[in-house]
């Protein structure tokens, strides 16, 4: 999680910066006040999204929806909210589109690599080839509002979509408020509301995949999602490697192959299932996975170097001009863009 926000100036009209901790993240936000909104009203119509995505779809709460679907047997409808249809049905499109590298229910590896208990193991070949035979196994009931498991231990874990969904139902309720410009920020999943308090873009940082705490790049945007995956975010360590909490289902092991992968989309659904899906799909298959299945997303992949060259920020054709390396960083990245048209 991963991009902080370069405030813009914040002189007329009245804007309201705030940060607060949710959803196992930090959010910061920046908002332009119509007249007569007070501050703390705003801020409360952002929380209060977060925390209602995060009681239906946290499975660090026992009763939370998500949850109980974990707990449920195998073969009987389970009748499902709003938010859970909307990432599920999300995530079936990606999981469709990517065969198989966005899985909603990758708990399974996630449980056996050892990322819920923070401390990573290696596990045999024999409990990597269980652990994904638990993928995967359910459906969508045709006659009702549902899904169905068909096997009682497949599990979802929806942290790879759910920061996102929060994000556009936060946008939705502060535009029914009356903002219409403003920046939120949940642990690297951003939406650009309008344009900046100044009226030019909104001027986002991506966060150095090597070193989280700077930022290396920026961003302008403005009316877009941006999300960030980093194998850097969440980690265990298994004989002295780090890996990251991104599982590819191909191999049954962490994915491994670029170092983030940055999303532009007009959903921060989107942007944040395709974060994901990019990571795990690696640097070869990344871009024209992205062509194939969405030409409009823009994406930044950063690729680590080899044999002693520069790791590269490879970006689409549609940003250049937005996307740029901060200054500093020209020693250890190299900024390109792809060739071809997005
Ligand atoms: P972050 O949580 O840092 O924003 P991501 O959006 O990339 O990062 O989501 C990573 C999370 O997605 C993991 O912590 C896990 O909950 C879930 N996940 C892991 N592997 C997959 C996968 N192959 N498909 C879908 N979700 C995954
Ligand atoms: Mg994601």
């Amino acid at each position: 999680m991963l991009l902080l926000v370069f405030s813009a100036c914040s002189q007329e009209p009245m804007v309201s910066d705030f940060s607060f901790e949710t959803m196992g993240t930090v959010s910061s936000c920046s908002l332009v006040l119509p007249a007569k909104l007070p501050a703390t009203e705003a801020r409360l119509v952002v929380q209060n999204s977060f925390e209602e995505v995060n009681k239906t779809l946290s499975t660090w709460l026992p009763d939370s929806e998500i949850s109980r679907l974990n707990r449920a047997p195998a073969d009987s409808v389970f009748h499902i909210s709003n938010s859970m249809r909307a990432c599920l049905e999300a995530s079936y499109e990606l999981n469709q589109k990517s065969e198989g590298a966005f899985d909603p229910t990758a708990e399974s590896l996630m449980r056996l690599w050892g990322f819920y208990r923070r401390e990573g193991r290696l596990p045999s070949a024999a409990a990597i080839d269980s652990a994904l035979a638990d993928l995967g196994q359910w459906e969508f009931d045709s006659h009702s509002q549902g899904i169905r498991k068909t096997k009682p231990e497949t599990r979802f874990d929806l942290g790879g979509i759910a920061k996102g969904l929060a994000v556009d139902q936060a946008v939705e309720k502060l535009q029914a408020a009356g903002i219409n410009n403003g920046l939120i920020d949940l642990g690297g999943n951003l939406f650009c509301m309008g344009g900046a308090p100044d009226r030019s873009n909104w001027r986002v940082g991506i966060r150095d995949p090597k070193n989280r705490d700077e930022l290396f790049a920026t961003l302008q945007v403005s009316d877009k999602a941006v999300a960030t995956s980093g194998s850097y975010e969440r980690f265990v360590e298994i004989d002295g490697r780090r890996l990251g909490h991104i599982m590819n289902p191909a191999t049954g092991r962490p994915a491994e192959g670029l170092l983030s992968v940055t999303i532009v989309a007009d959903s921060a659904i989107l942007a944040d299932g395709l974060s994901t899906t990019l990571f795990v799909l690696g640097p070869e298959k990344a871009l024209p996975f992205l062509k194939a299945h969405y030409p409009t997303v823009e994406a930044v992949l950063v690729v680590p170097g080899q044999n002693g060259h520069r790791a590269k920020v490879i970006g689409t054709h549609g940003l250049q001009g937005s996307l740029g390396l901060m200054s500093g960083f020209e020693a250890e990245y190299k900024l390109e863009f792809a060739k071809q048209k997005y």
